[in-house]
């Protein structure tokens, strides 16, 4: 690779099953709006932040809007969106741990465990070969991991492809689900491979990073959690074994402002663990402060099933309006994916996906 590597964009992927993973968030409305409130006030708790999250930049006191009570604010240096307070260790604690982050994410059986890997993290590994292909790489003979892992649905992906794949874990309970699953499925049908998962502490991520044998790292959604974003890519960076950074961010985008225009629709983006969200300009100050070399990049989002799902739930809570909410839902359903398409090519989506070198 040098700098004449061509930068590949990808947009959109289509939403498929994916309404019916995340079926909790129309079903479950109010508790998921109730559970987003009470960590809206235990961040207001927190100490005010001063700096951006992502730049040197000093942030205004006075906020660009509020939500939820949550004063934001959007970076004089950078343009990242900030919340006005600190994510600090205690508030994470009370939002990962007292909390059950992982609540939503659990996949109890075999099946829907395994639907899931194939629906949303197979094509992530997909992305990240065709990529490496084209750079030269031999993708199977790289080794992978996944820090933030979850219960292992990406290990799980990475090793269904047949490819060299571990993660760490902050959550035992999690650590052990996917272990016990992944030994169900047959991705780690042998005594060595047995335990794709392991279990770090909070202070031990760091450390893990900096010497974790692995070609190619993944944040899959991760680094927007972390308390100290630019510690752990200082840390990748001093692993010499590491040469590739796969990262998932959330972004500012459409759904914000569906979030901030439907108070009574539980949000998904901009809440909880999610306390800032990037942008193109505050991407790039990332990549520059960490000397990060921006392969590939696949902007996709759940803007316009957040859209629909504020719509569906507005309509159906107001007797004036309730007949309109199934008759919305059968004209906007066969729409949503070309509706996401046009916010996915002007990169005011919800995600984005980026494959980075390590420059050193
Ligand atoms: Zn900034």
């Amino acid at each position: 690779m040098n700098d004449t590597w061509p930068l590949i964009e990808r947009y959109s992927k289509p939403f498929g099953q994916l309404a019916g993973f995340k079926k909790n968030l129309f079903d479950g409305n109010d508790a998921q709006l109730k559970r987003s409130l009470d960590l809206a006030s235990r961040y207001l708790a927190q100490p005010r932040r001063s700096n951006c999250k992502i730049c040197p930049a000093g942030l205004p006191s006075a906020p660009d809007f509020t939500k939820h009570g949550v004063p934001y604010v959007f970076c004089p240096g950078c343009g990242h969106l900030n919340g006005c307070h600190q994510d600090t260790e205690d508030y994470a604690r009370q939002v990962y741990i007292d909390a059950d982050y992982g609540a939503g994410y659990h996949s109890s059986d075999l099946a829907t465990y395994s639907a899931r890997v194939d629906a949303i993290y197979l094509p992530k590994v997909e992305f990240l070969v065709e990529i490496l292909s084209a750079l030269g790489e031999q993708p199977d003979a790289l080794s992978y991991v996944d820090l933030g892992a979850g219960s292992g649905h990406f290990v799980a992906a990475l090793s269904k492809r047949g490819f060299d794949a571990s993660g760490a874990e902050l959550s035992k309970s999690q650590v052990a689900h996917g272990n016990a699953i992944m030994i169900d499925l047959g991705y780690a049908s042998n005594k060595a491979r047995s335990e794709r998962l392991v279990h770090v502490e909070l202070d031990e991520l760091q450390g893990f990073a900096a010497a974790c044998p692995a070609d190619v790292v993944s944040l899959v959604g991760v680094l927007e959690h972390l308390l100290d974003p630019h510690a752990l890519l200082q840390a990748l960076r001093g692993n010499p074994r590491v040469r590739y950074v796969f990262l998932s961010l959330p972004l500012y985008s459409l759904s914000v402002l569906i979030e901030a225009a439907f108070p009574n629709v539980a949000p998904r983006l901009l809440e909880g663990g999610h306390t800032h969200l990037f942008c193109d300009r505050s991407l790039e100050a990332l990549e520059t402060r960490h000397q990060l070399t921006r392969l590939a990049a696949w902007w996709f989002g759940s803007d316009s099933m957040d859209l629909f799902r504020a719509l569906r739930l507005t309509l159906a809570e107001n007797s004036d309006t309730a007949a309109l909410s199934d008759e919305m839902a059968a004209r906007m359903a066969p729409m949503l994916d070309e509706l996401q398409g046009v916010v996915d090519r002007a990169r005011f989506c919800s995600e984005v996906h980026l494959l980075y070198a390590l420059r050193r």
